[in-house]
């Protein structure tokens, strides 16, 4: 590489961390000099006292968090521990942040997830983006989505409760590195492989669970919405439950 080529290369990691560290709600400490730099490309930059965030900075170095989701998610890539792996495209681990405080966990992905690797793609994943956008007023980055299993069923056939149990650690320890103040739970199977119920979604929605300690929300299914669009407001009315909780407004 020529000097110009290495300098580049270095600006735009720079850039990269910058903007993961953003999207974190984090800063990283840059010299004065790399500062004017970034800021000539772009980028917001803030005076702060040397060392002031030192832990931060380190921890955002190693960013273990996302280091451990991202070996996670490697484990998952080449699980077999149940038949899916035989018809599965490859396998959908999660979209969204590591830091998130919101989790959104559906069924399973269906086939566009199995075509692109992305839980919640597609006209449902649309209508969920929709639902975090513009009725939570948030952004998809701003939360972490993922589902109970991480392998296709074939058909789109519901998961058996085998493959449940086989793939449930992999969501427990995703839930574990993230740490998030609440969970959503999409639809009839979501809800009850989580909840370890036979209980409809009309049954389990409209009041408070709790999954490994965590507080969960129970509502529709976004592909079940655009069949049953009348069922719309009964979404919002749990998201807005949801978003109390985020917003301190209602402590559990
Ligand atoms: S569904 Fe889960 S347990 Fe089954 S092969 Fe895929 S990752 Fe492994």
């Amino acid at each position: 590489m020529t000097p110009s080529e290495v300098w580049q290369a270095a600006l735009d990691e720079t850039m990269a961390l910058a903007k993961q560290a953003s999207r974190n709600g984090r800063t990283i400490n840059v010299s004065p000099e790399v500062a004017a730099l970034l800021e000539s490309v772009g980028a917001r930059t803030t005076t702060e006292p040397v060392g002031m965030a030192a832990e931060d900075s380190a921890d955002e170095q190693g960013d273990p968090r996302t280091a451990d989701l991202k070996a996670l998610a490697d484990t998952v890539r080449a699980c077999q521990k149940c038949g899916l792996c035989e018809t599965r495209t490859q396998t959908v681990f999660s979209d969204g942040s590591p830091y998130a405080r919101l989790v959104f966990v559906g069924e399973a992905p269906g086939g566009d997830e199995d075509r692109q690797g992305v839980p919640f793609v597609g006209r449902a994943g649309q209508l969920l983006t929709d639902i975090i956008v513009k009725g939570m007023k948030m952004n998809r980055s701003d939360v972490y989505i993922c589902n109970v299993l991480k392998c296709r069923p074939p058909e789109n056939r519901n998961p058996t409760p085998a493959e449940v149990e086989q793939c449930e650690p992999y969501l427990i320890r995703q839930l574990e590195l993230i740490q998030p103040k609440v969970i959503c739970a999409l639809g009839l199977y979501a809800a009850q492989s989580l909840l370890k119920t036979t209980d409809t979604v009309g049954r389990l929605r409209g009041k408070w669970h709790t999954y490994h300690g965590i507080p969960l929300r129970v509502t529709y299914h976004p592909a079940y919405l655009l069949r049953n669009p009348e069922d719309k407001a009964k979404t919002w009315a749990d998201v807005q439950e949801v978003m109390k909780v985020l917003d301190g407004s209602v402590t559990l």
